[in-house]
């Protein structure tokens, strides 16, 4: 696995005040030998150019396993690379590297971030702020490792949950639209009568012998202010008048008031919402967590998948066992009960509500559905939004009664706008083109039917 060759790839110009040793310079990142534990060094001077090249090379599978440096720093560099090459240390943190790569049993089959972060451990989880980014910050290195990740930021949380990772600095906080997620928010001084934006500064009189408030100009005569009301001359402000502390006016709805209040409207989707209603996201930098430092040594999660609902499967393994329990179902003639959970809403109210709003709803779900299940029920969260459960030894005729623990228990969430559908299969079934392509169709039409 581990590339034998002590080479550095160099890509980019040649470096001209020091002569390497052992270096193959190359054009392109296509160039590059696969295997585990390489060097790459980027030396070119555009950082439109570095990223370009970064963004190829982590296309590549297991490149999270090489040591990575560049000759200028960019913001996209600090975030997915080892940093600025120097002769010596970058050749001897290289070597390091290599040598925990070969110290770690399972290392091939290694989450790309969990490796990435266990191989060097002054490697951080860093985010960028791009204002081309919807949402301002994003973590660019689970953009290179799971491309098809929806938000990084929902991934980042959720392995956080996990302790896969673990906070080291909050980097900032930033408040994002509760329809679209966007950050690029617009915050405005409106009426809070009607609302409007046309609102304006004005110093205003109030004279005190007839009542009457009005414009400082309007109070303006030969020099002198008198009332425009009752004409009496305003000498002495706490006695003849005072300023009232009303000094702003609307132009719409003609409402004076003192302190207008704010609204924020998003530049990405024009919704308008008060700023309270906003979503907060805290943006933090990440080093490896304990659960995650378990599966960079042992391969394996620290919690060996446990049979019951309290702890989750993964999928293959889920589909291994589905296909041995409908063997054993059609041979000794016994009945076996498939439930799908699917929670259409899911991803509205992540949106609506915020990922960590979403993240302990699902908490708590899945808390108390392991009240309603057996020891022996499996669970599996198939996609993000659909949960299978097996129920061994389980007839059909039981599911209308579980079908009911399990409304209650949806009821039992506080939030209207969770939404959980039930769905069942009996085994034994005519599974013939494989487990896998079974349970993608039984899916598949739970998404239809919604
Ligand atoms: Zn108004
Ligand atoms: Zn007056
Ligand atoms: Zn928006």
């Amino acid at each position: 696995m581990l590339i034998f060759n002590k080479l550095i790839y160099w890509i980019g110009d040649k470096p001209t005040e020091y002569e390497l040793e052992n270096v193959a310079y190359i054009n392109d990142v296509e160039a590059l030998p696969f295997g585990m534990g390489g060097m790459l060094c980027v030396n070119v001077q555009e950082p439109k150019q570095v990223e370009g090249i970064l963004k190829a090379f982590y296309q590549q599978q297991k490149r999270w396993s090489w040591a990575v440096y560049t000759t200028i720093e960019t913001p996209y560099s600090r975030c997915v690379t080892d940093g600025i090459f120097d002769l010596t240390t970058s050749y001897k943190a290289w070597q390091n590297l290599r040598s925990r790569l070969e110290s770690v049993p399972l290392v091939a089959s290694l989450d790309p971030l969990i490796g990435w972060l266990g191989i060097n451990r002054s490697r951080r989880l860093t985010a960028m702020k791009s204002l081309e980014s919807s949402s301002i910050y994003t973590y660019p290195l689970i953009e290179a490792f799971y491309p098809d990740i929806y938000s990084t930021y929902r991934y980042v949380l959720s392995e956080k949950a996990r302790d896969i990772l673990e906070n080291e600095q909050l980097l900032d906080r930033i408040r994002v639209c509760s329809h679209c997620n966007s950050g690029h928010l617009n915050y405005v001084e409106v009426c809070p009568q009607c609302g409007s934006i046309d609102i304006e500064h004005q110093s205003s009189l109030h004279c005190f012998t007839c009542g009457h408030v009005g414009q400082q100009q309007s109070f303006q005569r030969r020099g002198k202010l008198e009332c425009p009301k009752c004409l009496t001359q305003l000498r002495h402000i706490g006695v003849d008048y005072d300023r009232p502390l009303e000094n702003h006016v609307c132009n719409q709805c003609l409402n004076l008031f003192v302190e207008a209040a704010t609204m924020s409207q998003c530049l990405s989707c024009d919704e308008s919402m008060k700023v309270d209603e906003l979503v907060v996201r805290k943006l933090y930098r990440y080093r490896l967590g304990e659960a995650g430092e378990y599966i960079f040594r042992h391969g394996k999660p620290s919690l060996a998948p446990e049979l019951s609902i309290k702890g989750e499967v993964e999928v293959s393994f889920f589909q291994n066992l589905l296909a041995w329990l409908n063997k054993v179902a059609i041979r000794h003639k016994e009945h076996h009960l498939l439930l799908g959970l699917h929670f259409p809403s899911l991803d509205e109210y992540g949106k609506q509500h915020g990922d960590a709003k979403l993240l302990s709803l699902m908490d708590q779900f899945t808390r108390r559905l392991s009240e309603i299940f057996r020891d022996t029920d499996i669970c599996c969260q198939f996609k993000q939004d659909v949960l299978l459960v097996l129920m061994p030894n389980t007839e059909k005729s039981s599911f209308s009664a579980l079908q009911n623990k399990i409304s209650v228990l949806g009821g039992q969430i506080e939030d209207e706008d969770f939404e959980l559908n039930v769905f069942s299969w009996t085994l034994p079934q005519a599974i013939e083109d494989g487990v896998a392509v079974w349970l993608e169709t039984l899916v598949g039409d739970i998404y239809v039917t919604r």
